[in-house]
């Protein structure tokens, strides 16, 4: 495989600096970022203290009760659609940056994250206009109430690496509409892609302090948002269990918390569905974004009458796979985003094999000649699993599938559901009763029929179970998450309050 020369992008060669207030500030310390598919660093990034921590709160509550919050919606739908057209702009850029920094191919970042980013801010910007309140009928006299809905306030923005960029927005598109200021991080391994954004912010004409980026461990720095008393709202993706820390970390101030967590996905083949299709779905639904992704499916269920065979084909087509650098287009798979990532996932597929199961496919690091410090795993496929096997129950986050055989609905829908998690599932099938069917059984805040790993703006995404936590990700629902309702009561007839106390009831 030809081993491509990093592209000399500027971005790479200036120093990273923290984005405050609207203006660059120093960290207190560094780390450094680096290419999974060579282990070559890329760049220095700051670390926060608590200082600069304090100091992005500030700026984000400053701006948002001087300007933003009581900003003309129009205006703010102007400039997070002038956002939106600066990361069009510089689209390419930002592709490139996605995959030196993550790995993913080049193809995946321009079409999932990057172009997902831009439509989720133009989406957003239209919401600006949008959102609003209502007349609630009351059984008073002369009495009015109303329901505005308000903006929560300054909200922390926490991602995980997979879709690094794409996380942020997700969060900050809804925010932004809804008024609030946000205080972002991105994930340790992957910062670029965020500190870039930062740098369209002064030019789209957004006020300063309305959005912060800050970097620097999640322990650290992560911790800090989630327990600062001057954010009102955390908006988190990540493992479940950090999820869980977050929460405990918001309770001394109640902040508002809205958790998108792991998976463990069912992703079912029924003997009678289009082969080819199922076949691409099943692939595609493990592997995609090297089976990095919260919704993969990864636990793939096969209807026994054709699982010998099933498992057969997915076997070969893993073993297929070409594996390289992210910016080569010959590659269908890069590398794990860190070392310590595929030592985990290596963990995993090691239990599997020591619980009974068999790995007929991968199960290895991959060397790729020229790219032998690269973080590089071949993609798995694990047989004869059973529902109890630590390898059907906790998430890998990794190119690892277990194939699970089924012969009847009820076995079939206790054995999707037995597991901790419920954030997505998919059914392959061309009788649409039994598809529906499964629809309702299945537990899951996302199904998929006859196609796997669908995304729109329009359409909300979260998960149930241990999958998610306050609320959800797209759409308009997301909107609910960054606002707060309050009502409001107008006498109209100066009617005297019952019996002189002042209250009415
Ligand atoms: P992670 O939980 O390790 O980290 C997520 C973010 O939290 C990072 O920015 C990290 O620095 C920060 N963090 C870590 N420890 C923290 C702490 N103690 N306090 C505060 N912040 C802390 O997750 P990850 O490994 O980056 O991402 C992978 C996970 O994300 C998987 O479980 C995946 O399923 C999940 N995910 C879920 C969705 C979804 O929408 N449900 C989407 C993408 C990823």
């Amino acid at each position: 495989m030809t081993v491509i020369e990093r592209p000399s992008i500027d971005f790479l060669t200036r120093p990273k600096r923290l984005f405050i207030g609207g203006e660059w500030v120093d960290g207190t310390d560094t780390f450094l970022t680096s290419d999974p598919a060579t282990g070559e660093v890329l760049a220095e990034i700051p670390v926060a203290g608590p200082a600069q921590i304090d100091q992005a709160v500030e700026a984000a509550r400053h701006a948002f009760d001087n300007g933003w919050r009581d900003m003309a919606p129009t205006e703010r739908q102007r400039l997070i659609w002038g956002l939106g057209d600066l990361l069009d702009q510089h689209k390419d850029e930002f592709a490139v940056l996605e995959v030196l920094d993550n790995g993913k191919p080049l193809w995946e970042a321009e079409l999932v994250d990057i172009a997902l980013s831009i439509e989720i801010l133009r989406y957003y910007a239209g919401w600006a206009t949008k959102i609003h309140g209502d007349l609630l009928p009351n059984s008073i006299p002369g009495l009015i109430s109303l329901r505005k809905r308000e903006p929560i306030g300054v909200v922390g923005a926490i991602a995980p690496w997979n879709f690094p960029l794409l996380e942020i927005i997700y969060k900050l598109g809804p925010a932004l509409a809804a008024g609030c200021t946000v205080v972002g991080k991105p994930a340790t391994w992957t910062p670029l892609t965020t500190l870039r954004f930062a740098e369209l912010v002064n030019e789209a004409g957004i006020p300063p302090g309305v959005i912060n980026i800050v970097t620097g461990p999640g322990p650290e720095v992560g911790a800090a948002i989630a327990s600062h008393p001057g954010i009102d709202k955390v908006a988190f993706t990540g493992q479940t269990s950090t999820g869980q820390e977050i929460l405990r970390q918001a309770i001394p101030t109640l902040k508002r918390v809205s958790l998108e967590l792991g998976g463990k996905s069912p992703n079912v083949v029924f003997a009678d569905a289009h082969r080819e299709a199922a076949m691409a779905g099943a692939f595609g639904g493990a592997f995609f974004n090297q089976g990095q992704a919260c919704v993969a499916g990864s636990r793939l269920f096969v209807e026994d009458a054709i699982a010998d065979e099933f498992a057969e084909e997915l076997t070969e087509k893993a073993k297929g796979v070409c594996l390289g650098q992210g910016l080569n287009p010959d590659s269908q798979m890069g590398p794990l985003v860190s070392a310590s990532h595929r030592e985990t996932v290596k963990g995993h597929i090691a239990t599997a094999a020591g619980g009974g199961a068999e790995i007929v496919a991968g199960g290895r690091e991959a060397v790729v000649d020229g790219l032998e410090g690269g973080y590089f795993l071949e993609p798995t496929v694990v047989d004869r699993v059973t529902n109890d096997m630590t390898v059907a129950q906790e998430e890998i986050f990794g190119p690892v599938v277990s194939i699970l055989r089924f012969t009847d609905w009820e076995e079939l829908i206790s054995l999707a559901n037995d597991v901790r998690y419920g954030l997505a599932a998919g059914v392959w099938t061309s009788d649409v009763n039994k598809a529906l069917k499964f629809a309702d059984a299945v537990r899951a805040g996302t199904v998929w029929i006859n196609t796997y790993g669908m995304f729109d703006v329009a359409v909300p995404f979260g998960g149930h179970k241990m999958s998610g936590f306050g609320g959800r990700e797209l759409g308009e629902e997301a909107l609910d998450a960054y606002l707060q309702p309050k009502s409001i009561w107008i006498d109209t007839e100066a009617v005297i309050p019952t019996q002189g106390q002042g209250i009415s009831r």
